[in-house]
């Protein structure tokens, strides 16, 4: 193995997120406006490209990956890149190969994920509301997400749900979400909404609810006990007393993770976001479609990972919304 990534901050970068594909089968009101433009095809990376790129990182040390989208199983053939990352886990290089889905394709894909190595997904399911569901996700049906869900407990995936936290959405629905949760045996996470991408008329100020009321909400209910445990992201965990439930808070907005975050990622075209709350970024797939060896890639790597900040930069208290972020949740994969 090569030397170990490191930044200017001394933080080891040991888990990768990428994004496949910026297209998705949901148009979520947070993500996405209805009418999306989508990259054209050769602006992505093809499957080779992207066991290329995953596998440098993996050399250089990178122990967990999580694919991401867009929707990353509306990706075609994605199965074969699923296989193929199979044997970085054969070889113990890598420790966990991993996907967050919106659960549309699993009843398809779960079984075929398991074989591939994956243990775990992460389902994004904000309501157990049908009409709500529709009504977030603009194109999807909660059904599908139900029966995808069930595929993958049944494949033996471990399921974990992200909720994102929408005020006047699922507010009213928290302990039916969190008790549908444990008693299906999943853990969840709630995730708070972030100012990202133009996504049209939709306020998120007014959508955001703090995940502080929506502990204080949940310890009206249940007892919390804090957990040590930090995944170098931005999670906080608790766990439910009585049920024995792990729930997960992701506060993006906040700082309080930046010091340990072992995180980059890599957009569906190649370019890496060394920090998901601001602009600054590289493009690898120039590199990497300059040679068919990875000394160029490896060369722009380390650079951009010399360049990750200490922090982001995100805030609320401006008022701005909508875009602080330019780019989309979908580009870079949350
Ligand atoms: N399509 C997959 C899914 O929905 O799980 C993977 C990509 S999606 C961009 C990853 C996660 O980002 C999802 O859990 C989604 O709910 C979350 N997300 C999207 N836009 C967001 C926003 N503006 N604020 C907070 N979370 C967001
Ligand atoms: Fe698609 Fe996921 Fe974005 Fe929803 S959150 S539009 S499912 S990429």
């Amino acid at each position: 193995m090569s030397a170990p990534l490191i930044d200017p901050f001394q933080r080891a970068i040991r888990y990768l997120r990428v994004s496949v594909t910026d297209r998705c089968d949901f148009r979520c009101v947070y993500c996405m406006s209805e009418e999306m433009t989508f990259l054209p095809k050769k602006e992505l990376l093809s499957l080779e490209e992207l066991d290329r790129m995953c596998s440098a990182f993996i050399r250089l040390g990178v122990e967990k990956l999580r694919i991401t989208g867009g929707e990353p199983l509306v990706r075609r053939d994605i199965m074969t890149f699923f296989r193929g990352m199979r044997r970085h886990l054969d070889s113990g290089a890598l420790k966990e190969l991993t996907l967050t889905t919106n659960g549309s394709q699993l009843s398809r894909f779960a079984a075929e994920l398991y074989d591939c190595g994956v243990r775990r997904v992460n389902v994004s399911l904000d309501t157990l509301d049908g009409a709500k569901f529709a009504k977030i996700t603009r194109w999807g049906r909660l059904h599908q997400v139900i029966d995808g869900i069930e595929a993958a407990k049944a494949a033996g995936l471990k399921v974990k749900i992200n909720a994102v936290a929408l005020k006047g959405v699922n507010d009213s629905e928290l302990f039916d979400l969190v008790d549908w949760a444990g008693a299906e045996g999943h853990d969840m996470t709630f995730i708070e909404v972030m100012p990202m991408g133009d996504i049209g008329n939709e306020d998120r100020l007014d959508q955001y609810w703090p995940l502080t009321d929506l502990r204080a909400q949940l310890a009206t209910r249940y007892t919390l006990t804090d957990l040590a445990e930090r995944s170098g992201g931005p999670a906080r965990y608790v766990r439910i007393e009585q049920t024995g439930q792990k729930i997960g808070f992701i506060t993006p907005l906040s700082h309080n993770f930046c010091e340990s975050c072992n995180r980059v990622r890599i957009t569906c075209t190649g370019e890496i976001y060394t920090c998901l709350g601001q602009e600054g970024h590289s493009d690898l797939r120039g590199p990497l479609r300059a040679a068919d060896d990875d000394a160029a890639l490896e060369t722009a790597i380390r650079a951009a990972i010399g360049l990750k900040p200490k922090g982001h930069d995100f805030d609320y208290s401006r008022q701005i919304v909508g875009g602080k972020m330019s780019r989309h949740m979908s580009h870079t994969g949350g």
